[in-house]
């Protein structure tokens, strides 16, 4: 569990456990919410209530974002890392050719992702210090805000220092999964490599409050432990961060793994009901915090939370580097995406359920 939980992991899941629906009711008709209500509503009696929850969790969506939509575009930059995650095909373990893209081939494939009509970025790479200084982010920072309005970055952990460089070069968001709050798992998932270290990793996200980033991103990674369990160490995490870093806001996201090519299989999947449920869950009880759902979800789960949590979907996500320019691109790629589906037809599904979508949502005037 998250260190900075009172509870035992033990006292919580038989809390949890324990949840009667007449408790769940109570935590419906509340106005504002904490912790215990998030226990509360990720419990296995709040599944009785999930029409309820789903109907406060519209109202919510539409009281904090109305009915805008907003879209965003990965970039991997590179597929080299130094780490051995098991559950990811850019783990050192895997022999495959990697690249990391130089700065020509990153503007190349900023124009081409520009050209499908986006305008929200989100860098990624491994982590891979050999060939991504600081210098280099910076650089590629400050030359994707020559065509992107809004950046953020899912990259390997830096210091205080390193995200306030990005962040003056132009970055607003970073997202830094912990992958799972259970840190006898962690150990064992993550073998070798600077990720190794738990309580560093878990701490590096208030590196990114510190130095000002604007969005934190926070989420584990769905099926490797149980998914109550990580809810309940996320939403302490997410509270710790707003107590701590109160000028930021915080960004869920909930991404469940998809098959990779090591063969890699989830010990604890979980199912589209389940992950509705988290999701309702933490937009009741987090109603102002942005929610995201990648393309690691089908395109008809996406829409449907589109409606009641989401407020933000990537989309036309190529996971390798160089993937946009060169269509054909056949490199080795972090996950296995289930919703193809262009940026145009996404657009107009959206449009299609009463979502407005917003493709420039970020100006930066002070
Ligand atoms: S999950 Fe991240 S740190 Fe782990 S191997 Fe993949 S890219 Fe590297």
């Amino acid at each position: 569990m998250l260190p900075y939980l009172k509870q035992t992991e033990e006292q919580i899941t038989t809390y949890i456990a324990g949840v009667s629906t007449e408790t769940v009711k109570s935590s419906l008709r509340k106005e504002r919410r904490d912790f215990q209500d998030l226990l509360n509503l990720i419990s296995p009696a709040a599944e009785q209530e999930i029409e309820q929850m789903r109907s406060i969790a519209v109202a919510y969506r539409k009281m904090h974002y109305g009915k805008a939509v907003r879209l965003y575009t990965p970039l991997y930059i590179s597929n080299k890392c130094v780490n051995s995650c098991a559950y990811c095909d850019f783990s050192i373990k895997n022999k495959s050719p990697r690249k990391t893209l130089t700065l020509d081939e990153i503007i190349k494939e900023a124009k081409a992702i520009k050209a499908l009509g986006m305008d929200s970025l989100l860098l990624v790479a491994g982590e891979d210090p050999k060939s991504m200084s600081i210098e280099f982010l910076e650089q590629v920072v400050k030359e994707m805000k020559k065509y992107f309005s809004y950046l953020s970055i899912e990259i390997f952990p830096l210091d205080t220092e390193g995200y306030k460089r990005l962040a003056d070069a132009g970055v607003e968001g970073l997202t830094l999964y912990q992958e799972t709050y259970n840190q006898e798992l962690y150990l064992e998932l993550h073998p070798a490599g600077p990720k190794r270290d738990y309580l560093s990793r878990v701490d590096a996200i208030a590196h990114g409050g510190k130095a000002g980033i604007r969005t934190l991103g926070v989420g584990f990674l769905l099926g490797l432990y149980d998914w109550r369990s990580e809810s309940a160490s996320l939403a302490a995490h997410a509270i710790w961060l707003r107590k701590h870093f109160w000028k930021s806001k915080i960004q869920f996201s909930f991404p469940r793994i998809t098959p990779v090519g090591t063969g890699f299989q989830a010990p604890a999947p979980v199912s589209d009901e389940e992950l509705e449920q988290m999701m309702l869950a933490f937009r009741i009880v987090f109603p102002e915090a942005d929610m995201t759902i990648s393309t690691r979800e089908s395109g008809k789960f996406r829409d449907k939370t589109a409606l009641s949590c989401a407020g933000l979907l990537s989309a036309e996500s190529r996971v390798t580097p160089g993937g946009y320019a060169d269509a054909e691109d056949k490199d080795v790629g972090q996950f296995m995406l289930n919703d193809t589906r262009s940026a145009e037809q996404i657009k107009d599904d959206l449009k299609k359920s009463g979502l407005e979508i917003v493709i420039k949502y970020w100006d930066k005037c002070i």
